[in-house]
C-alpha cells in the first residue's frame, strides 16, 4: 500500500513533461467536458454541477494522476466531496480537510472537499472578448478558469493526501503546479466585485461620480463597491464622518452611476 503513495509522490515531485504535451492534455479535457457533460454545452457555460466538478476530477484524475487519486483517499479512510458556492466571493476554488478524529461504522474517519465558486465563475467571461488571469494564466473561456482553479484544488487535494499539509504559497506546490499545469501564480482569484466594476463601469473606491437620485443630479463619491455601489453626498442633514462633514449615503446600481463631469461648483 505504501508503495502506491510513493509512487504518486515521486509522480508530482519529478514531472516534468513538455509544456505542448500539458496543454493538450488540458485542452482534451475540456473538449471532453464541452462533448460529455450533460450540463455543460460550451466553453461560456450558463449552468454547471457538482457532476460536472465529478467529470473534471475523473478526467484530471487519470491524465494527471495515474488514476490512483481516489485510492490514495480510500487508504487515508477518507471520503471525496465536490461542492458549488454562491457565497465564496473572493477565492475560486477551497480544498478542506476534516478530520472527524474517531473511526466509523465504514471506517472514513476523515472527509475531503473541494469548492468551486459558481458566484465568481458566472461574474467574469461575459463580454465579448473576455480574457481573466487564473493561476497566471490567460483564460479565454469560463471553462478554461473552471479547470485552472480545479487543476489548483486538484493539488491541494494531493499535497494533503501524501504530506497532509498542503500550501500553495510554499515551495513544493509552486513546484509542481508550474511543472504540471504551467500555472506561474498561486491566486485563486477571479476578478472580484470590485475589479469587476472598475473593468467594466470604470469605477473605483474614492471616485467621484454623479447619479440620478428622484430627479435630481447628485454628486458624490463612491465608498464601497458590492452589488451595488455606496456613495457619499455632502448634505447639512446627513451623518457626520470622520473627515468632518456631514454625508448621506445612497446605494446605487453601478451602471447609474457617470464619473463625475469636469465642471465643478
Ligand atoms: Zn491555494
Amino acid at each position: 500500500m505504501q508503495t502506491n503513495m510513493q509512487r504518486l509522490a515521486d509522480h508530482l515531485i519529478r514531472y516534468c513533461k513538455r509544456p505542448d504535451h500539458v496543454e493538450h492534455e488540458q485542452t482534451a479535457i475540456h473538449r471532453a467536458i464541452v462533448n460529455d457533460s450533460s450540463l455543460v454545452d460550451q466553453p461560456n457555460f450558463t449552468r454547471i454541477s457538482t457532476r460536472t466538478l465529478h467529470e473534471l476530477f475523473r478526467e484530471y484524475d487519470q491524465r494527471f494522476f495515474l488514476g490512483q487519486t481516489m485510492q490514495l483517499v480510500h487508504q487515508r479512510s477518507g471520503s471525496l466531496n465536490f461542492r458549488l458556492s454562491k457565497r465564496m466571493t473572493k477565492t475560486g476554488g477551497k480544498t478542506t480537510r476534516i478530520d472527524y478524529g474517531h473511526t466509523s461504522a465504514s471506517g472514513r474517519v476523515r472527509s475531503y472537499e473541494i469548492t468551486l465558486s459558481s458566484h465568481l465563475l458566472f461574474q467574469g467571461f461575459k463580454t465579448p472578448d473576455p480574457k481573466e488571469r487564473v493561476s497566471g494564466v490567460v483564460c479565454h473561456d469560463r471553462l478554461e478558469a473552471t479547470q485552472r482553479i480545479f487543476e489548483h484544488e486538484m493539488l491541494h487535494l494531493m499535497e494533503m493526501l501524501l504530506w497532509v499539509h498542503s500550501s500553495c504559497a510554499e515551495t513544493r506546490f509552486k513546484s509542481i503546479a508550474r511543472r504540471m499545469f504551467g500555472h506561474t501564480e498561486s491566486t485563486h482569484q477571479l476578478p472580484t466585485r470590485g475589479e469587476f466594476a472598475k473593468r467594466r463601469y470604470g469605477l473605483t473606491a474614492g471616485q467621484r461620480v454623479e447619479f440620478q437620485h428622484e430627479g435630481e443630479r447628485l454628486t458624490g463619491f463612491v465608498n464601497r463597491i458590492g452589488q451595488r455601489a455606496t456613495v457619499l453626498v455632502r448634505h447639512p442633514g446627513g451623518e457626520l464622518y470622520s473627515d468632518g462633514h456631514r454625508y448621506r449615503k445612497f446605494y446605487v446600481p453601478l451602471g447609474q452611476l457617470a464619473p463625475e463631469s469636469m465642471k465643478r461648483d
